[in-house]
């Protein structure tokens, strides 16, 4: 609990949100060389990396945005009144620096950080950057022992290998994260999945050890609510990972992206599958794929910041009870 003002962001009643300069959600910046850094309960990472994209590229460019987008953001929850920056102590720690022409360094590089973070007890909220990103952050996190996972995106990201054999790509993390022990395979869940493909060895891989994949087809039958029973139920009461990927939702809302499917949920059900996670024992969480330069109307970056305004007032509920 916090009601020191040093944490808490600048009001849009005191300075307009078009004005100052854009941290995450207008809160203070802290690196981890500051003083007060280890009284942070929650600190917002970006990530501006995207050397696993096999597609369109841009991924390296979704913190400045989405710290831009973010200064829309207000301080109150509009439906469980939550105020998380009050609920806990939040800063924008800022970027970890990649390498963008070395993937393993700049892997390196986003472990040792995250390492920081676990030190210090502080739950980290990402920015991506792309969804090889999550990697070396489950390498952290999940360390100690494997994690739970609820997952939100078109693709599965569990393939093994592309191009004859590259395995570090934003479409393998999660099949090196099971292989290495940092994810429990039988409490993951990856929902909303969806469109073409080339073959099914993502999906047998699944099967094989006992990942569950909810397809857009049986999330548009079934609906949010009981989907997201099954979710809560198949991660548990154990430590899990949030990890949400912008192609989830739907291309008329999340055009942004480097790999849209059509079909997919809408802007609400969006911010719905979040607030359904409520009480989880949630350990870090990111929020990956915006890609500026397909995002011309800027909304898919301001849609993905809702959504991590969502995640952060769930792990403010979380925070209060530990
Ligand atoms: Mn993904
Ligand atoms: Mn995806």
């Amino acid at each position: 609990m916090t009601s020191d003002p040093f944490f808490h962001p600048v009001s849009g009643f005191d300075l307009p949100r078009f004005a100052g300069i854009p941290t995450f959600m207008r809160l203070p910046h802290l690196a981890p060389e500051h003083p007060r850094f280890g009284e942070l309960d929650v600190a917002l990472v970006g990530v501006p990396w995207d050397s696993g994209t096999t597609n369109r590229p841009g991924p390296r460019h979704g913190p400045r945005q989405l710290r831009d987008a973010s200064t829309m953001i207000r301080a109150e929850h509009p439906v469980s009144g939550m105020r998380p920056f009050e609920a806990m102590a939040c800063a924008d720690v800022g970027d970890v620096a990649p390498n963008p022409a070395d993937i393993q360094e700049s892997m390196a590089r986003i472990t040792a950080f995250y390492d920081q973070l676990l030190a210090a007890d502080i739950l980290p909220l990402t920015a991506g950057g792309d969804h090889l990103s999550s990697l070396p952050i489950l390498r952290s996190l999940g360390r100690k022992a494997p994690l739970g996972m609820i997952h939100f995106d078109s693709h599965t990201d569990l393939f093994h290998s592309y191009f004859g054999g590259t395995m570090y790509t934003h479409g393998t993390p999660f099949r090196r994260a099971v292989e290495e022990g940092l994810l429990d395979p039988e409490r993951v869940v990856m929902i909303g999945i969806r469109g073409t493909a080339y073959d099914t060895e993502d999906k047998d891989f699944a099967k094989s050890v006992g990942i569950r994949i909810v397809t857009i087809e049986e999330f548009h039958d079934r609906g949010v609510a009981d989907v997201m029973q099954e979710a809560r139920a198949i991660a548990g009461d154990a430590p899990t990972y949030v990890s949400y990927d912008i192609d989830f939702v739907d291309p008329t809302f999340a055009p942004g992206t480097g790999t849209p499917e059509v079909g997919g949920p809408n802007s609400y059900q969006a911010l719905q599958v979040v607030r359904a996670l409520d009480g989880l024992n949630i350990v870090g969480a990111d929020m990956v794929e915006v890609s500026p330069p397909f995002d011309a109307s800027g909304g898919t970056a301001f849609l993905a910041v809702s959504i991590m305004f969502e995640l952060l007032c769930i792990m403010a509920g979380r925070v209060a009870t530990r």
